[in-house]
């Protein structure tokens, strides 16, 4: 770890440090002291909308001057970052919400800094998908960071139909405009009975987190605040014969279905019966469903 804040020095200069700093992603006590300290060493603090950051600058009680780094102007202030970074000034990046660079901009200026040999010093906290993964109760283990999915239904169905076979946990971003078409087209691919986790508002003060069967969606977009602020939605990946003990996929849908109505037992017994497997086999995997389902939020 590098948490010396003053330049670094080379033979004939000193260089700057760039720092690329989480920030929170609601909750303005999401922030680590490091964080802070980082914020008030710099020279200069780089950020997506410098307005929005002066927020939590000033709740911190941080004076540091900013620049703007967005999408918009990003190759233009890249190279004059660098250039600063060369002259010895240290700089902090940091994006609205979260950890930067996770669909946030500072990718070319992190580039143009490992390439010119300018030192580059994480400080990391909060980033909504990892906050979210961490309270699913999915597998967290494999999984698969998908950003936000197209926005268009049919580019949406198609980048899905790519994912359907993936085993690892998919995590995706999406806005409360597209929230609920974005998971009608996840039920037009996905297999129903795979577990959803809608995570909305998180560290808010309407923080949801949901977790229901993909088939049974609708029944959150009810509640019309369900439709209302930021989300993230995390799908369970595809089950692999090898995680179905053996089971194939129609034999493991049945089991599923009969696990909603009535105990571990009953179930691998009728499910043996409909398909004339052993029991054992329904009953091994029913097990498993069931401690997956008990850590349920
Ligand atoms: N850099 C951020 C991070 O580390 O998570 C992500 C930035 S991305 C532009 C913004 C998206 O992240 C939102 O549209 C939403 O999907 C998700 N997000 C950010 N904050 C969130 C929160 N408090 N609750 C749920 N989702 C959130």
């Amino acid at each position: 770890m590098n948490d010396d804040e003053s330049p670094v020095t080379t033979k004939n200069q000193k260089i700057g440090v760039l720092y690329l700093v989480a920030t929170p992603i609601g909750n303005l006590e999401d922030f680590s002291f490091r964080a802070v300290e980082t914020l008030r060493r710099v020279q200069l603090i780089a950020a997506e909308d410098t307005r929005r950051t002066r927020v939590l600058l000033t709740h911190h009680g941080i004076a540091t001057p900013t620049v703007s780094l967005h999408e918009h102007n990003e190759t233009r202030a890249t190279d004059q970052l660098v250039l600063r970074l060369e002259a010895g000034t240290s700089i902090a990046v940091v994006s609205d919400a979260g950890t930067p660079l996770i669909n946030d901009p500072g990718l070319p200026l992190v580039r143009a800094a490992r390439h010119r040999g300018i030192p580059i010093v994480p400080v990391p906290g909060p980033c909504a998908f990892i906050a979210a993964l961490s309270v699913s109760g999915l597998p967290t283990d494999r999984f698969a960071y998908e950003g936000f999915p197209p926005r268009t239904s049919s580019a949406r169905r198609k980048r899905f139909e790519a994912l359907r076979d993936d085993p690892r946990t998919l995590a995706f971003y999406e806005s409360s405009h597209r929230v609920r078409e974005t998971v009608a087209d996840m039920q037009a691919v996905f297999e129903p009975e795979r577990a959803l986790v809608i995570a909305r508002e998180l560290t808010k003060l309407h923080e949801t987190i949901v977790s229901i069967p993909l088939g049974e969606a609708d029944t959150v977009f009810a509640d019309p605040n369900m439709l209302k602020g930021e989300f993230v939605l995390l799908l369970e990946g595809a089950t692999t014969t090898e995680q179905r003990d053996g089971l194939d996929a129609e034999q493991e849908r049945i089991l599923r279905v009969l696990l909603d109505e009535c105990s571990v037992k009953t179930a691998s017994a009728l499910a043996a019966k409909i398909t004339g497997v052993p029991r054992d086999a329904f009953y091994r995997r029913a097990l498993e469903l069931n401690s997956l389902r008990d850590s349920e939020v």
